[in-house]
Protein backbone atom coordinates (compact mmCIF):
# COMPACT_ATOMS: atom_id res chain seq x y z
CA UNK A 1 0.00 0.00 0.00
CA UNK A 2 1.27 3.45 -0.89
CA UNK A 3 0.97 6.49 2.06
CA UNK A 4 1.86 10.24 2.31
CA UNK A 5 4.28 11.15 4.98
CA UNK A 6 2.13 11.77 7.98
CA UNK A 7 3.05 13.50 11.37
CA UNK A 8 1.40 14.95 14.57
CA UNK A 9 2.36 15.68 18.06
CA UNK A 10 2.56 11.76 19.93
CA UNK A 11 2.66 12.81 23.37
CA UNK A 12 -0.11 14.82 25.55
CA UNK A 13 0.41 18.13 25.30
CA UNK A 14 1.47 19.07 28.76
CA UNK A 15 2.36 16.20 30.28
CA UNK A 16 5.89 15.69 30.73
CA UNK A 17 9.10 17.62 30.08
CA UNK A 18 9.39 16.16 26.65
CA UNK A 19 7.18 16.39 23.64
CA UNK A 20 7.86 14.14 20.42
CA UNK A 21 6.73 14.83 17.28
CA UNK A 22 5.96 11.60 15.06
CA UNK A 23 6.83 11.41 11.46
CA UNK A 24 6.26 8.34 9.61
CA UNK A 25 6.02 7.65 6.01
CA UNK A 26 8.32 7.65 2.65
CA UNK A 27 9.88 11.37 3.41
CA UNK A 28 10.28 10.92 6.71
CA UNK A 29 13.86 11.06 6.96
CA UNK A 30 14.36 13.43 4.07
CA UNK A 31 11.68 15.92 5.78
CA UNK A 32 13.76 15.44 9.33
CA UNK A 33 17.00 16.16 7.78
CA UNK A 34 16.48 19.57 5.68
CA UNK A 35 15.29 20.85 9.06
CA UNK A 36 17.87 19.02 11.39
CA UNK A 37 21.26 20.64 12.11
CA UNK A 38 23.55 17.90 13.70
CA UNK A 39 26.82 16.06 13.29
CA UNK A 40 25.43 14.07 10.87
CA UNK A 41 22.95 13.71 8.31
CA UNK A 42 19.82 12.07 9.04
CA UNK A 43 19.85 10.00 5.45
CA UNK A 44 23.17 8.26 6.10
CA UNK A 45 23.02 7.12 9.77
CA UNK A 46 21.74 3.51 10.37
CA UNK A 47 18.48 2.59 11.57
CA UNK A 48 17.29 2.81 15.30
CA UNK A 49 20.01 5.84 16.61
CA UNK A 50 19.33 8.83 18.69
CA UNK A 51 21.14 12.10 17.09
CA UNK A 52 21.49 15.15 18.87
CA UNK A 53 21.33 18.77 17.48
CA UNK A 54 19.46 21.51 16.18
CA UNK A 55 16.39 22.51 14.36
CA UNK A 56 16.60 25.01 11.60
CA UNK A 57 13.82 26.97 9.75
CA UNK A 58 15.21 26.50 6.19
CA UNK A 59 13.78 30.14 5.08
CA UNK A 60 15.30 31.89 8.04
CA UNK A 61 17.91 30.34 9.34
CA UNK A 62 16.43 30.69 12.17
CA UNK A 63 16.99 28.01 15.59
CA UNK A 64 13.96 26.68 16.93
CA UNK A 65 14.58 24.12 19.04
CA UNK A 66 17.17 21.78 20.79
CA UNK A 67 16.19 18.01 19.94
CA UNK A 68 16.64 14.77 20.07
CA UNK A 69 16.50 12.41 16.78
CA UNK A 70 15.30 9.22 16.38
CA UNK A 71 15.46 7.46 13.26
CA UNK A 72 13.78 4.71 12.67
CA UNK A 73 13.62 3.06 9.40
CA UNK A 74 10.87 0.46 7.47
CA UNK A 75 10.44 -2.43 8.19
CA UNK A 76 11.00 -2.92 11.84
CA UNK A 77 9.19 0.32 13.25
CA UNK A 78 5.18 0.64 14.67
CA UNK A 79 3.96 1.60 11.34
CA UNK A 80 6.43 -0.45 9.03
CA UNK A 81 7.55 2.71 7.64
CA UNK A 82 10.03 5.42 7.87
CA UNK A 83 9.72 6.94 10.99
CA UNK A 84 11.05 9.84 12.88
CA UNK A 85 10.50 11.01 16.27
CA UNK A 86 11.84 14.24 17.23
CA UNK A 87 12.04 15.08 20.92
CA UNK A 88 11.93 18.64 22.05
CA UNK A 89 12.20 20.15 25.38
CA UNK A 90 9.93 23.07 24.98
CA UNK A 91 6.17 23.62 25.96
CA UNK A 92 3.37 23.40 24.09
CA UNK A 93 4.70 26.37 21.99
CA UNK A 94 7.66 24.63 20.56
CA UNK A 95 6.17 21.39 20.08
CA UNK A 96 3.76 23.02 17.94
CA UNK A 97 6.57 25.28 16.04
CA UNK A 98 8.08 21.79 15.16
CA UNK A 99 5.05 20.50 14.07
CA UNK A 100 4.22 23.44 11.71
CA UNK A 101 7.94 23.63 10.46
CA UNK A 102 7.79 19.31 9.62
CA UNK A 103 4.51 20.14 7.69
CA UNK A 104 5.71 22.97 5.81
CA UNK A 105 8.01 20.88 4.78
CA UNK A 106 5.64 18.38 3.37
CA UNK A 107 4.28 15.88 5.74
CA UNK A 108 0.53 16.01 6.47
CA UNK A 109 -1.30 16.47 9.95
CA UNK A 110 -2.18 13.02 11.06
CA UNK A 111 -5.58 11.88 11.12
CA UNK A 112 -6.28 10.51 14.94
CA UNK A 113 -5.50 6.85 15.36
CA UNK A 114 -3.97 7.55 11.60
CA UNK A 115 -0.47 5.70 12.96
CA UNK A 116 -2.38 2.87 14.40
CA UNK A 117 -4.51 2.70 11.24
CA UNK A 118 -0.83 2.12 9.15
CA UNK A 119 0.45 -0.33 11.84
CA UNK A 120 -2.87 -2.17 11.06
CA UNK A 121 -3.08 -1.55 7.03
CA UNK A 122 0.83 -2.31 6.85
CA UNK A 123 -0.30 -5.96 8.82
CA UNK A 124 2.01 -4.74 12.05
CA UNK A 125 -0.64 -5.44 14.26
CA UNK A 126 -1.51 -9.23 15.70
CA UNK A 127 -4.29 -10.81 16.96
CA UNK A 128 -3.24 -9.63 20.74
CA UNK A 129 -2.60 -6.44 19.71
CA UNK A 130 -6.03 -6.22 18.12
CA UNK A 131 -7.52 -6.63 21.27
CA UNK A 132 -5.78 -4.19 22.53
CA UNK A 133 -7.14 -1.92 20.27
CA UNK A 134 -10.45 -3.20 21.34
CA UNK A 135 -9.86 -2.20 24.67
CA UNK A 136 -8.31 1.15 23.88
CA UNK A 137 -11.60 1.67 22.18
CA UNK A 138 -13.36 1.06 24.93
CA UNK A 139 -11.69 3.26 27.00
CA UNK A 140 -11.85 5.88 24.52
CA UNK A 141 -15.42 5.59 24.62
CA UNK A 142 -16.27 6.77 27.95
CA UNK A 143 -13.87 9.78 27.96
CA UNK A 144 -15.55 10.95 24.60
CA UNK A 145 -18.68 10.12 26.09
CA UNK A 146 -17.36 12.00 28.66
CA UNK A 147 -16.86 15.39 26.71
CA UNK A 148 -20.08 15.03 24.90
CA UNK A 149 -22.31 15.25 27.89
CA UNK A 150 -20.33 18.26 28.74
CA UNK A 151 -20.95 19.81 25.05
CA UNK A 152 -23.89 21.95 24.20
CA UNK A 153 -24.03 20.25 20.83
CA UNK A 154 -27.34 18.49 20.07
CA UNK A 155 -28.36 15.48 22.19
CA UNK A 156 -29.23 13.13 19.45
CA UNK A 157 -25.82 13.79 17.55
CA UNK A 158 -24.49 12.40 21.16
CA UNK A 159 -27.03 9.41 21.49
CA UNK A 160 -26.36 8.92 18.01
CA UNK A 161 -22.42 8.13 18.66
CA UNK A 162 -22.69 6.15 21.25
CA UNK A 163 -25.21 3.50 19.20
CA UNK A 164 -22.65 3.56 16.66
CA UNK A 165 -19.57 3.29 18.98
CA UNK A 166 -21.75 0.18 20.01
CA UNK A 167 -22.00 -0.94 16.26
CA UNK A 168 -18.17 -0.58 15.71
CA UNK A 169 -17.55 -2.38 18.63
CA UNK A 170 -19.48 -5.00 17.70
CA UNK A 171 -18.42 -4.85 14.20
CA UNK A 172 -14.19 -4.56 14.93
CA UNK A 173 -14.80 -8.08 17.40
CA UNK A 174 -16.32 -9.73 14.67
CA UNK A 175 -13.44 -8.18 11.76
CA UNK A 176 -10.69 -10.04 14.32
CA UNK A 177 -12.82 -13.08 14.07
CA UNK A 178 -12.69 -13.32 10.39
CA UNK A 179 -9.34 -12.10 10.29
CA UNK A 180 -8.43 -14.27 13.00
CA UNK A 181 -10.14 -17.90 12.29
CA UNK A 182 -7.81 -19.54 14.45
CA UNK A 183 -9.20 -17.52 17.03
CA UNK A 184 -12.32 -19.77 17.02
CA UNK A 185 -14.46 -18.02 19.23
CA UNK A 186 -17.25 -17.20 16.61
CA UNK A 187 -19.97 -18.56 19.58
CA UNK A 188 -19.27 -15.99 21.90
CA UNK A 189 -18.56 -13.19 19.12
CA UNK A 190 -22.07 -13.81 18.21
CA UNK A 191 -23.79 -13.49 21.73
CA UNK A 192 -22.23 -10.53 22.77
CA UNK A 193 -22.99 -9.33 18.79
CA UNK A 194 -26.78 -9.85 19.34
CA UNK A 195 -26.65 -8.43 23.21
CA UNK A 196 -25.21 -5.49 21.54
CA UNK A 197 -27.37 -4.78 18.64
CA UNK A 198 -30.60 -5.97 20.83
CA UNK A 199 -29.68 -2.62 23.12
CA UNK A 200 -29.11 -0.43 19.81
CA UNK A 201 -32.44 -1.72 18.74
CA UNK A 202 -34.08 -0.62 21.66
CA UNK A 203 -32.51 2.88 21.63
CA UNK A 204 -33.63 3.30 18.18
CA UNK A 205 -37.19 2.64 19.05
CA UNK A 206 -37.36 5.13 22.00
CA UNK A 207 -35.41 7.83 19.94
CA UNK A 208 -38.16 7.16 17.18
CA UNK A 209 -40.76 7.21 20.23
CA UNK A 210 -39.48 10.45 20.85
CA UNK A 211 -39.59 12.09 17.71
CA UNK A 212 -42.98 11.55 17.13
CA UNK A 213 -44.07 12.70 20.65
CA UNK A 214 -41.75 15.77 19.87
CA UNK A 215 -43.13 15.92 16.59
CA UNK A 216 -46.49 16.24 17.95
CA UNK A 217 -45.52 18.46 20.80
CA UNK A 218 -43.76 21.49 18.21
CA UNK A 219 -45.92 20.74 15.62
CA UNK A 220 -49.57 19.60 17.06
CA UNK A 221 -51.56 16.82 16.43
CA UNK A 222 -51.52 15.98 12.84
CA UNK A 223 -55.80 15.74 12.76
CA UNK A 224 -57.55 15.16 9.65
CA UNK A 225 -60.72 16.61 9.24
CA UNK A 226 -62.97 14.05 6.32
CA UNK A 227 -66.00 13.32 5.88
CA UNK A 228 -68.29 13.46 2.00
CA UNK A 229 -69.44 16.63 1.12
CA UNK A 230 -71.72 18.94 3.38
CA UNK A 231 -71.78 16.58 5.90
CA UNK A 232 -70.02 19.56 7.94
CA UNK A 233 -66.52 19.08 7.90
CA UNK A 234 -65.88 22.74 7.94
CA UNK A 235 -68.76 23.61 10.43
CA UNK A 236 -66.38 21.15 12.47
CA UNK A 237 -63.23 22.81 11.94
CA UNK A 238 -65.31 26.82 12.28
CA UNK A 239 -66.46 25.18 15.78
CA UNK A 240 -63.02 23.68 16.83
CA UNK A 241 -61.20 26.79 15.56
CA UNK A 242 -63.64 29.22 16.83
CA UNK A 243 -63.43 32.07 14.06
CA UNK A 244 -64.96 31.57 10.77
CA UNK A 245 -61.41 31.04 8.53
CA UNK A 246 -63.04 28.04 6.67
CA UNK A 247 -65.71 28.23 4.01
CA UNK A 248 -69.09 26.88 5.04
CA UNK A 249 -71.48 26.74 2.41
CA UNK A 250 -74.76 24.86 1.10
CA UNK A 251 -73.05 23.58 -2.23
CA UNK A 252 -71.29 20.13 -2.09
CA UNK A 253 -67.53 20.19 -2.84
CA UNK A 254 -67.21 23.83 -1.95
CA UNK A 255 -64.36 23.44 0.12
CA UNK A 256 -62.16 22.96 -2.64
CA UNK A 257 -57.88 23.28 -0.97
CA UNK A 258 -56.89 21.86 2.33
CA UNK A 259 -57.31 24.43 4.78
CA UNK A 260 -55.14 24.11 8.12
CA UNK A 261 -55.66 25.76 11.37
CA UNK A 262 -53.26 25.16 14.80
CA UNK A 263 -56.16 25.24 17.80
CA UNK A 264 -55.13 24.33 21.73
CA UNK A 265 -57.99 22.10 22.46
CA UNK A 266 -57.66 21.40 26.36
CA UNK A 267 -54.09 22.06 26.52
CA UNK A 268 -53.64 19.04 23.49
CA UNK A 269 -52.27 21.31 20.66
CA UNK A 270 -54.20 20.25 17.37
CA UNK A 271 -53.15 21.06 13.78
CA UNK A 272 -56.40 20.60 12.06
CA UNK A 273 -57.05 19.85 8.35
CA UNK A 274 -59.70 20.13 6.72
CA UNK A 275 -59.96 18.32 3.40
CA UNK A 276 -62.35 18.06 0.87
CA UNK A 277 -64.08 14.79 0.60
CA UNK A 278 -62.65 11.62 -0.08
CA UNK A 279 -64.19 10.48 -3.49
CA UNK A 280 -64.02 9.95 -6.84
CA UNK A 281 -64.60 13.36 -8.76
CA UNK A 282 -65.02 14.16 -12.46
CA UNK A 283 -63.97 17.86 -10.74
CA UNK A 284 -60.01 18.76 -11.63
CA UNK A 285 -60.35 21.35 -8.38
CA UNK A 286 -61.97 19.14 -6.52
CA UNK A 287 -59.97 16.14 -7.31
CA UNK A 288 -56.92 18.16 -6.41
CA UNK A 289 -57.88 18.37 -3.09
CA UNK A 290 -58.81 14.59 -2.70
CA UNK A 291 -55.62 13.39 -4.08
CA UNK A 292 -54.82 16.26 -0.77
CA UNK A 293 -56.63 14.38 1.12
CA UNK A 294 -55.31 11.06 0.64
CA UNK A 295 -51.80 13.00 1.38
CA UNK A 296 -53.51 14.47 4.44
CA UNK A 297 -54.95 10.92 5.82
CA UNK A 298 -51.32 9.34 4.98
CA UNK A 299 -49.43 11.97 7.62
CA UNK A 300 -52.36 12.44 10.01
CA UNK A 301 -51.74 11.44 13.77
CA UNK A 302 -55.57 11.52 14.42
CA UNK A 303 -58.65 11.52 11.61
CA UNK A 304 -62.34 13.25 12.57
CA UNK A 305 -64.57 11.29 10.59
CA UNK A 306 -67.45 13.47 9.86
CA UNK A 307 -70.66 11.38 8.63
CA UNK A 308 -74.28 12.95 8.15
CA UNK A 309 -76.39 11.06 10.33
CA UNK A 310 -79.55 12.66 8.82
CA UNK A 311 -78.79 10.65 5.62
CA UNK A 312 -78.39 6.83 5.20
CA UNK A 313 -74.72 5.74 4.93
CA UNK A 314 -73.41 5.85 1.61
CA UNK A 315 -70.38 3.58 0.18
CA UNK A 316 -68.04 6.52 -0.03
CA UNK A 317 -68.78 6.52 3.70
CA UNK A 318 -67.86 2.88 3.91
CA UNK A 319 -64.76 3.44 1.86
CA UNK A 320 -64.13 6.36 4.19
CA UNK A 321 -63.65 4.03 7.35
CA UNK A 322 -61.42 1.12 5.08
CA UNK A 323 -59.29 4.83 4.13
CA UNK A 324 -58.64 5.28 7.79
CA UNK A 325 -57.85 1.63 8.53
CA UNK A 326 -55.16 1.22 11.46
CA UNK A 327 -55.75 5.32 12.25
CA UNK A 328 -56.39 7.14 15.94
CA UNK A 329 -59.64 8.43 14.52
CA UNK A 330 -63.17 9.95 16.42
CA UNK A 331 -66.39 9.05 14.42
CA UNK A 332 -68.67 12.68 14.51
CA UNK A 333 -72.56 11.77 13.86
CA UNK A 334 -73.23 15.54 12.65
CA UNK A 335 -76.73 16.74 12.12
CA UNK A 336 -78.55 14.76 15.08
CA UNK A 337 -80.82 17.60 15.09
CA UNK A 338 -82.24 16.45 12.09
CA UNK A 339 -84.62 13.35 11.49
CA UNK A 340 -82.37 10.81 12.00
CA UNK A 341 -81.49 7.91 9.29
CA UNK A 342 -78.21 6.23 9.73
CA UNK A 343 -77.59 3.05 11.05
CA UNK A 344 -76.35 3.66 14.47
CA UNK A 345 -75.65 -0.21 14.39
CA UNK A 346 -73.55 -0.53 11.56
CA UNK A 347 -71.55 2.90 12.96
CA UNK A 348 -70.69 0.80 15.27
CA UNK A 349 -69.26 -2.26 13.90
CA UNK A 350 -67.03 -0.30 11.17
CA UNK A 351 -65.50 2.13 13.97
CA UNK A 352 -64.18 -0.61 15.90
CA UNK A 353 -64.26 0.17 19.16
CA UNK A 354 -63.18 4.02 18.24
CA UNK A 355 -65.43 6.51 20.25
CA UNK A 356 -68.11 8.07 18.18
CA UNK A 357 -69.66 11.68 19.26
CA UNK A 358 -73.17 12.89 18.41
CA UNK A 359 -73.38 16.28 17.38
CA UNK A 360 -75.37 18.89 15.71
CA UNK A 361 -72.45 21.19 14.88
CA UNK A 362 -75.04 23.90 13.95
CA UNK A 363 -76.66 23.93 17.32
CA UNK A 364 -73.03 23.45 18.86
CA UNK A 365 -74.13 20.34 20.25
CA UNK A 366 -71.75 17.79 20.82
CA UNK A 367 -68.07 19.84 20.75
CA UNK A 368 -67.46 18.97 24.75
CA UNK A 369 -67.77 15.45 23.93
CA UNK A 370 -65.35 15.55 21.19
CA UNK A 371 -62.90 17.89 22.87
CA UNK A 372 -63.00 15.31 26.07
CA UNK A 373 -62.50 12.31 23.47
CA UNK A 374 -59.72 14.10 21.77
CA UNK A 375 -57.64 14.99 24.86
CA UNK A 376 -58.47 11.38 26.12
CA UNK A 377 -57.07 9.71 23.37
CA UNK A 378 -53.50 12.24 24.07
CA UNK A 379 -53.24 11.47 27.07
CA UNK A 380 -53.75 7.92 27.45
CA UNK A 381 -50.88 7.37 25.09
CA UNK A 382 -49.13 9.18 27.78
CA UNK A 383 -46.70 11.50 25.70
CA UNK A 384 -44.02 12.59 27.99
CA UNK A 385 -43.29 15.81 27.81
CA UNK A 386 -39.49 15.35 29.95
CA UNK A 387 -38.37 13.60 26.88
CA UNK A 388 -38.64 16.73 24.06
CA UNK A 389 -37.43 15.26 21.58
CA UNK A 390 -34.13 15.30 19.67
CA UNK A 391 -35.13 13.96 16.39
CA UNK A 392 -37.47 16.25 14.62
CA UNK A 393 -36.41 16.46 11.17
CA UNK A 394 -37.97 13.65 8.96
CA UNK A 395 -34.55 12.70 7.50
CA UNK A 396 -33.62 11.90 10.42
CA UNK A 397 -36.93 9.66 11.39
CA UNK A 398 -36.28 8.09 7.77
CA UNK A 399 -32.99 6.84 8.57
CA UNK A 400 -33.68 5.80 12.16
CA UNK A 401 -36.51 3.41 10.76
CA UNK A 402 -34.13 2.02 8.02
CA UNK A 403 -31.38 1.83 10.65
CA UNK A 404 -33.89 -0.67 12.69
CA UNK A 405 -35.07 -2.26 9.55
CA UNK A 406 -31.09 -3.08 9.15
CA UNK A 407 -31.03 -4.39 12.49
CA UNK A 408 -34.04 -6.30 12.58
CA UNK A 409 -32.15 -8.10 9.43
CA UNK A 410 -29.35 -9.15 11.71
CA UNK A 411 -30.84 -9.99 14.69
CA UNK A 412 -33.29 -12.55 12.23
CA UNK A 413 -29.76 -13.92 10.40
CA UNK A 414 -28.59 -14.51 13.67
CA UNK A 415 -31.91 -16.47 14.46
CA UNK A 416 -30.96 -18.38 11.07
CA UNK A 417 -27.77 -18.90 12.08
CA UNK A 418 -26.18 -17.17 9.56
CA UNK A 419 -21.98 -16.93 9.53
CA UNK A 420 -21.02 -14.48 11.59
CA UNK A 421 -19.61 -12.14 8.39
CA UNK A 422 -23.17 -12.02 7.03
CA UNK A 423 -24.63 -10.33 10.20
CA UNK A 424 -21.87 -7.85 10.21
CA UNK A 425 -22.97 -6.65 6.90
CA UNK A 426 -26.16 -5.59 8.48
CA UNK A 427 -24.68 -4.38 11.50
CA UNK A 428 -22.52 -2.12 9.42
CA UNK A 429 -25.48 -0.79 7.28
CA UNK A 430 -27.22 0.64 10.10
CA UNK A 431 -24.15 1.74 11.40
CA UNK A 432 -23.70 3.78 7.99
CA UNK A 433 -26.89 5.21 8.13
CA UNK A 434 -27.09 6.16 11.51
CA UNK A 435 -23.90 7.82 10.27
CA UNK A 436 -25.50 9.82 8.03
CA UNK A 437 -28.13 11.37 10.83
CA UNK A 438 -24.74 12.85 11.92
CA UNK A 439 -23.16 14.00 8.36
CA UNK A 440 -20.87 11.14 8.52
CA UNK A 441 -21.59 9.20 5.83
CA UNK A 442 -18.16 7.33 5.06
CA UNK A 443 -18.92 4.95 2.44
CA UNK A 444 -14.81 3.45 3.36
CA UNK A 445 -14.74 5.48 6.18
CA UNK A 446 -15.16 2.44 8.75
CA UNK A 447 -11.80 1.98 9.42
CA UNK A 448 -11.03 5.34 9.70
CA UNK A 449 -14.03 5.77 12.20
CA UNK A 450 -12.53 2.43 14.13
CA UNK A 451 -8.82 3.73 14.42
CA UNK A 452 -10.04 7.69 15.12
CA UNK A 453 -10.81 6.57 18.79
CA UNK A 454 -7.56 6.58 19.21
CA UNK A 455 -5.56 9.82 20.21
CA UNK A 456 -3.86 12.09 17.84
CA UNK A 457 -0.23 11.10 17.20
CA UNK A 458 -0.75 7.51 18.64
P1 LIG B 1 -68.49 20.21 4.50
O1 LIG B 1 -68.75 20.25 3.04
O2 LIG B 1 -68.34 18.80 5.00
O3 LIG B 1 -67.36 21.05 4.90
O4 LIG B 1 -69.79 20.76 5.22
P2 LIG B 1 -70.06 22.20 5.77
O5 LIG B 1 -69.45 22.40 7.10
O6 LIG B 1 -69.74 23.17 4.68
O7 LIG B 1 -71.64 22.12 5.98
C1 LIG B 1 -72.50 21.87 4.93
C2 LIG B 1 -73.88 22.36 5.29
O8 LIG B 1 -74.40 21.60 6.40
C3 LIG B 1 -73.93 23.82 5.74
O9 LIG B 1 -75.08 24.43 5.26
C4 LIG B 1 -74.02 23.74 7.25
O10 LIG B 1 -74.69 24.84 7.81
C5 LIG B 1 -74.81 22.49 7.43
N1 LIG B 1 -74.59 21.87 8.73
C6 LIG B 1 -73.46 21.66 9.33
N2 LIG B 1 -73.63 21.05 10.52
C7 LIG B 1 -74.95 20.92 10.68
C8 LIG B 1 -75.77 20.37 11.70
O11 LIG B 1 -75.32 19.87 12.77
N3 LIG B 1 -77.13 20.39 11.49
C9 LIG B 1 -77.65 20.90 10.39
N4 LIG B 1 -78.95 20.89 10.29
N5 LIG B 1 -76.92 21.43 9.40
C10 LIG B 1 -75.57 21.44 9.54
ZN1 LIG C 1 -66.26 22.12 3.98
Amino acid sequence: MEFDTIAAISTPVGEGAIAIVRISGEDAISIADRIFCGKESLTEVPTHTIHYGFLEDPKTKERVEEVMVSVLRAPKTFTREDVVEINCHGGVVSVNRVLQLVLREGARLAEPGEFTKRAFLNGRIDLSQAEGVMDLIRAKTDKAMNVALQQVEGRLSHRIRRLRQTLIEAIASVEVNIDYPEYDAESVTLAKLKEQVIDVREEIVQLLRSAREGKILREGIQTAIVGRPNVGKSSLMNSLVQENKAIVTDIPGTTRDVLEEYVNIRGVPLRLVDTAGIRETEDIVEKIGVERSHQVLKEADLVLLVLNSAEELTKEDEALFQAIEGLEAIIVLNKIDLDQKIEEKRIQELAQGRPIIRASLLKDEGIDELEEAISRIFFEQGVETTEMSYVSNARHIGLLEKAKEAIDEALHSTEMEMPVDVVQIDVTRAWELLGEIIGENVHDGLLDQLFSQFCLGK
